[in-house]
């Protein structure tokens, strides 16, 4: 049985990176391969010295929707991946995926030291791509200076990050915040997401939310990335207080899920969907069913550092779907709400008509 009438993943990555070993100095590991994959070349651009290629991985994705029933997916640029590319797989499935834009070109002249970076020059950016076709959002992450090389604080960082909520503003589409980083990142000294407020706490969200009561914020993953103990509290924190905020839960497991369920304040209405599908993590179980609020998720996505890189495509739909469906029966969901968060939310979200109007709940003023 299919999870929902209609069932989008939101946080879709249809791209890959592909070390060239022979180009590098050091054995590629978390440390090195994190930066090198920020500058990495579309694959049909690229030459012998290039050391991180970026190629499209559609192939793969579109096999797991056949599999696993899901009808669309919103793709999203992270680390190396072009806009470009994702304009490719949509001109090639209309009618499967819609995409988020990101300041890719801006950082990665930023990096390479050709162009220094600025907010006004990422916010081109993305103005540019949202003018096109299939483009609903902006995302993964909020730009920031790649260079950045003090933590910033939320003062400083406020400016910028209002320039891109009128950059959404102006096109209607939602905003996506990211609030902490995956640990396997990490590799000594403080994480570049460190740096940025955004990444530290939700609940800086609150601050500036209230200027753009038409702007819809996405919590990526709800939190659950880095450190969710704080995070996902605080992002739930900040979507009971304001409607137009939004958390994804495709990698939440049943406890945390059960919390933002129950919550009268989030609840169905306000959760999305959205999962990893093509990040290079894998799951981790817990099997101990200890109570303690101290204990490691029963169900972990994360970069293990000690397991190595993965080769393979992770399966995020397998598992998280069955999580989702784990939850529904052991808590008796009604299916409209459900309908809501695999598909419903979506729709309003990204401007997206579903298969047939009515199948999502509404009911009549009295
Ligand atoms: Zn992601």
């Amino acid at each position: 049985m299919e999870l929902g009438r209609f069932v989008v993943d939101t946080h879709v990555h249809p791209q890959r990176h592909a070390v060239n070993f022979e180009a590098q100095d050091d054995d590629a590991d978390y440390t090195n391969l994190a930066m090198l994959m920020h500058t990495a070349v579309p694959a049909d651009e690229a030459t012998d010295d290039d050391k991180v290629v970026v190629f499209d991985n559609s192939d793969r994705l579109v096999y797991d929707m056949d599999r696993y029933g899901v009808d669309m997916c919103v793709l999203l640029p992270a680390f190396g991946m072009t806009n470009g590319i994702n304009e490719m797989i949509m001109e090639d499935h209309p009618d499967r995926f819609v995409a988020c834009a990101q300041a890719q070109q801006t950082k990665k002249d930023a990096l390479r030291g050709e162009e220094e970076w600025s907010i006004d020059k990422a916010c081109e950016e993305i103005d540019y791509w949202l003018e096109k076709d299939g483009f609903r959002g902006i995302g993964e992450f909020l730009p920031y200076d790649p260079n950045q090389e003090e933590p910033m604080t939320w003062r400083e960082r406020k400016p910028q990050l209002r320039k891109v909520f009128e950059v959404a503003d102006k096109h209607d589409v939602p905003i996506r915040w990211h609030p902490g980083a995956a640990a396997g990142y990490s590799g000594g000294g403080l994480r570049k997401a460190d740096k940025f407020p955004e990444y530290q706490d939700p609940m800086y969200a609150a601050d500036i939310i209230p200027e753009f009561p038409d702007v819809d914020l996405i919590f990526e993953h709800g939190g659950v990335q880095g450190h969710w103990r704080y995070n996902v509290e605080r992002a739930l924190i900040v979507a009971a207080q304001f409607n137009n905020v939004y958390l994804e839960v495709g990698l939440w497991w049943e406890d945390l899920l059960k919390r933002a369920f129950n919550d009268p304040n989030v609840g169905p209405e306000q959760l999305i969907f959205g999962t990893d599908w093509g990040a290079s993590m894998v799951a981790n179980a817990n099997h101990n069913s200890s109570d303690t609020s101290i204990d490691f998720p029963p169900l972990r996505w994360e970069q293990y550092e000690k397991r190595g890189l993965p080769a393979h495509q992770p399966d995020y739909w397998g598992t998280t779907l069955r999580e989702m469906q784990k939850y529904a029966l052991f808590n008796n969901l009604p299916q409209d709400e459900l309908n809501l968060v695999m598909g419903g939310n979506f729709c309003d979200l990204y401007d997206v008509d579903p298969p047939h109007s009515r199948l999502f709940p509404e009911y009549l003023d009295r």
